[in-house]
């Protein structure tokens, strides 16, 4: 089942004075994992609740295998929904939770029983039947949680930030669990999630929100790759915008202490998405003024986190391979040069960006 929505819009407030969003369109592909991600407050459960059709949108229309399902009550759209602190019936048993949607159309218990079985199976939480949401830990309660909205077969699962609440080393195993579940199952999924990292993993596709607009959709590596502004640059890639200018043919950022060479004409506005890893630092001999500098030095396992700060008191975040680190023999305090080779520096396309 395909997803798409057109030209989407709902405001909160009495005066309707609050975005929640904003003419968005897009389409999530049948089978697959579409990511919805952006910042906090960017739209992204608004999104999913017009989905579901738990809130009636202003203008726009949502479909669901092309058929405009916008004034179709929830419990007949097919979808099944996962929230991050979806409780789960306190007082009943993981049995009758995953149960729970199939009482209620009055299922025989046959049925049932054999339904509710196979989907333990699935969550790999058999033999969990009997214990109490209370007695499972966070992320075997959003298995479960997951179990149960798959209970009817909807035609789409859609999941607000599943794992939302949970520690970082259960979120990061739950996401490859996840990631195996739908290979199973193929039933198409709206994620959203204000992780990036999260978004590239899961998903085929990604769409990009901010301020209930949609910035960017596409593929994780055409964004990645072919990011259509700095926001999305920094979001997904964690780059930090500089702008700068041409002069003799060269891109110059930060009071000279960085530069390119690009293809523009001199005076040009340029801007450059510096990512950490793709920065690489060469320690500068002598006395040098007007230099970017070592400030802070972090070990993070194998990897290196260094602060750089710039002439003009920016400071860019540079990430290496403790190897190569060590092979360079940067010191803190140490000045050192910035090499862009590796960096995006193309014609800034609008000077508030
Ligand atoms: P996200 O899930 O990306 O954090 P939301 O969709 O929850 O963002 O919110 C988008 C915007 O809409 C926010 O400014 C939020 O405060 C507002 N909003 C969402 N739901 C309501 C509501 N029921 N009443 C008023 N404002 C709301
Ligand atoms: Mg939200």
């Amino acid at each position: 089942m395909s997803v798409s929505v057109e030209l989407l819009s709902k405001r909160f407030g009495r005066s309707r004075e609050v975005v929640g969003v904003d003419r968005v369109s897009f389409s999530a592909p049948e089978h697959g994992i579409t990511s919805l991600l952006g910042p906090s407050g960017s739209g992204k459960s608004t999104l999913l609740r017009l989905i579901a059709g738990l809130e009636v949108p202003d203008s726009g229309g949502v479909l669901l295998n092309g058929d405009d399902v916008t004034k179709t009550p929830v419990r007949e759209r097919g979808v099944g929904f996962v929230f991050q602190n979806y409780a789960l019936f306190r007082h009943m048993t993981v049995f009758d939770n995953v149960a729970f949607g199939l009482s209620v159309r009055r299922a025989a218990s046959s049925e049932i029983g054999e339904r509710v079985g196979d989907l333990l199976r699935l969550v790999q939480l058999t033999g969990y039947e009997h214990r109490f949401p209370d007695q499972l830990s966070g992320g075997q309660r959003q298995r479960i949680a997951l179990a149960r909205a798959l209970a009817t077969r909807p035609r789409v699962l859609l999941l607000d930030e599943p794992f939302g609440a949970l520690d970082t080393r259960v979120r990061v195993e739950l996401r490859e669990w996840l990631s195996r579940l739908h290979e199973k199952t193929q039933v198409t999924t709206l994620l959203v999630t204000h992780d990036q990292e999260e978004a590239l993993e899961l998903s085929e596709h990604v769409v990009l929100l901010r301020d209930g607009r949609v910035e960017q959709a596409g593929s994780p590596s055409e964004m990645y790759e072919q990011p259509k502004n700095g926001f999305v640059a920094s979001f997904l890639g964690g780059a930090q915008v500089l702008t700068g200018r041409v002069d003799r043919g060269r891109a110059v950022f930060a009071r000279e202490a960085l530069s390119a060479e690009v293809d523009l004409k001199d005076g040009d506005l340029v801007e450059a998405f510096i990512r950490p890893q793709d920065v690489r630092l060469e320690k500068l001999e002598g006395t040098v003024t007007r230099a970017a500098r070592v400030e802070r030095v972090v070990r993070v396992g194998s990897t290196v986190k260094l602060s750089v700060v710039l002439p003009n008191d920016d400071k860019l975040a540079v990430q290496m391979p403790r190897y190569e680190f060590d092979r360079g023999g940067i010191g803190l305090g140490d000045p050192v040069r910035v090499d862009l080779r590796e960096v995006e520096v193309r014609a800034a396309l609008d000077a508030s960006e």
